[in-house]
């Protein structure tokens, strides 16, 4: 396996750590933790600095009503649980394998030889099972907000640059796109995608370094 290049950005790896990313969301970085020793270090870091960063948040001078509202958001957090229940299966890690219940995925054809299979999909948004022959370009998609890809096998190439196995592509609205698979092995990807306007409130403020790239 090549060495990870692309890794998840600061402020999701902190609503991550928070438990504040949406579930499709939050799966892809589950799957990128468990696949990268970098990152896996950087986030026990963050859960170690939760407190003080807290701390140093509700020091400044925010409303009280903005306050209790926060503080009642992060009380609602579901707790991250690291150790998946499912172990890694082939290619798909433990994450993935624990959103598939253990079984094989169920692939959906698309066309042109791509294939799908959807993990989650609700208001917070989609996470699915992508199958990308070599060669062949990701069928349209367009993405309202932000669009979360991790590669699990092959790799594929768009505008922004190379993408392997563990890499993380991080694209939003302004990003144009066209991924192409390249030569070698199917690209498999776990793509996760919001609906639009469906983010709770603190999200996007976290997102926003990301937005300005
Ligand atoms: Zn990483």
């Amino acid at each position: 396996m090549t060495a990870i290049t692309h890794h998840i950005p600061e402020p999701l790896l902190a609503a991550y750590a928070a438990g504040t990313l949406p579930k499709p969301f939050a799966l892809v970085i589950a799957a990128h933790v468990s696949m990268c020793d970098t990152c896996r270090a950087a986030l026990s870091a963050h859960e170690h600095m939760g407190g003080a960063v807290l701390e140093e948040m509700t020091a400044a001078p925010v409303e009280a009503e903005v306050k209790e509202a926060l503080m009642a958001m992060l009380d609602l957090a579901e707790p991250i649980d690291e150790t998946p229940l499912a172990k890694r299966s082939g290619v798909y890690p433990g994450p993935v394998m624990e959103a598939l219940k253990g079984r094989p995925p169920r692939w959906k054809k698309l066309g042109m030889g791509v294939k799908q299979c959807i993990l989650d999909a609700g208001d917070a948004g989609s996470v699915r099972l992508l199958y990308i022959p070599p060669g062949q370009a990701v069928p349209d998609h367009t993405h309202g907000g932000l669009e979360l890809t991790l590669v699990l096998q092959g790799s594929f190439s768009d505008e922004t640059g190379s993408f392997g196995v563990g890499d993380l592509e991080v694209a939003n609205e302004d990003l144009e796109h066209t991924p192409v698979a390249d030569d070698g092995p199917a690209c498999i990807c776990l793509a996760a995608t919001d609906a639009p306007l469906k983010f709770n409130a603190f999200v996007p403020r976290l997102l926003q370094p990301i937005f300005r790239i």
